[in-house]
């Protein structure tokens, strides 16, 4: 099962892997007043990669 890990340190919650993800695994949530993207629908990540190479912060890691 895919595991998908986004960097929290690096995340600026520009929502860009919201878009790009085929099969919407991220979602962005606020949490004291910042927001960051979190990978809440890791099971569905078909490893397509498309998050990791759009990301401009590089904060996100997708293990198979
Ligand atoms: S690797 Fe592809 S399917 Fe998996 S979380 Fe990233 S964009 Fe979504």
């Amino acid at each position: 099962m895919p595991e998908v890990k986004v960097d929290h340190e690096k995340c600026d919650g520009d929502g860009i892997c919201v878009d790009v993800c085929p099969v919407a695994v991220f979602e962005l949530k606020e949490e004291g007043g910042n927001t960051k993207s979190y990978a809440v629908n890791q099971d569905e990540c078909l490893v397509c990669m498309a998050c990791v190479v759009q990301c401009p912060q590089n904060a996100i890691e997708v293990n198979e």
